[in-house]
């Protein structure tokens, strides 16, 4: 873990326009909840550098890869946060995904995006894939969070965004409270490649909100791999169930 950030980085002047905004209309830490300072962006500076978040040396095989090195076409996979249940850090997901804050997935998405691409995790990487939600559930939901934690890493790395090669195609049942088992039946299936020609050759990096069990991004990984025999995939998520 690394909690050695430097605030500069996080944390700017915000000039007087800003600072009038968030007079009118104040936000909150998404981790403890408190009233954020005009030059603080989506976390208090205390939560901020206590964020549970996972360093890699890039070197030996970390649990994310661990989880998905069984898929022939994978190459490598990072998260940025560790997720516990009991950790007030899952406030972050609940915001991203239950709490209409998608902006916070972009921002974090930011943020480790930057320490990866210092270290080369994206080296040879041609575009990313947000994972896609069945059309229904993105309509009830208002946005597709991956979308949105895919465009943090863009802004860090440059990479397109192909967000309709793959289609989530049927309404699973929720995979929250299921062994792990039951997850895997649960996840078989439900993609679809629309367009193969695209990912012809390519590099793609697939992109999560969260690693728990890590079935349905096998799921994917497996769908891809049969319909673009010569694919290679890396995958990068917020958070890692641990
Ligand atoms: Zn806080």
């Amino acid at each position: 873990m690394n909690n050695h950030v430097c605030p500069d980085r996080h944390y700017r002047h915000p000039g007087i326009l800003k600072m009038m905004f968030e007079f009118l209309f104040p936000h909150y830490c998404k981790v403890c909840g408190c009233r954020l300072d005009p030059s603080e962006e989506e976390l208090c500076i205390t939560c901020f550098l206590g964020m549970p978040r996972l360093d890699y040396d890039m070197k030996s095989i970390n649990p994310a890869e661990r989880m998905l090195l069984t898929e022939r076409s994978m190459v490598r996979a990072a998260s940025v946060l560790q997720y516990s249940k009991e950790s007030d850090y899952r406030n972050i997901l609940f915001h991203l995904k239950y709490w209409h804050h998608p902006k916070v997935g972009q921002w974090l998405a930011r943020i480790g995006a930057t320490d990866l691409y210092e270290k080369g995790f994206f080296k040879g990487v041609d575009c990313i894939v947000p994972l896609p939600l069945t059309r229904r559930k993105e309509i009830k939901r208002g946005y597709n969070q991956c979308m949105h934690i895919a465009k943090g890493v863009r802004k860090v790395t440059g990479l397109p965004i192909l967000s309709d090669a793959v289609i989530r195609k049927v309404n699973s049942s929720k995979q929250a409270g299921l062994g792990k088992y039951q997850r895997w039946r649960n996840a078989q299936g439900l993609f679809e490649v629309a367009d193969a020609a695209v990912l012809q050759g390519k590099h793609i990096l697939i992109i999560d909100d969260v690693i728990t069990t890590g079935a349905t991004l096998l799921s994917m990984i497996d769908t891809v791999e049969a319909a673009v025999p010569d694919i290679k995939v890396s995958v990068f998520t917020l958070a890692l169930a641990q």
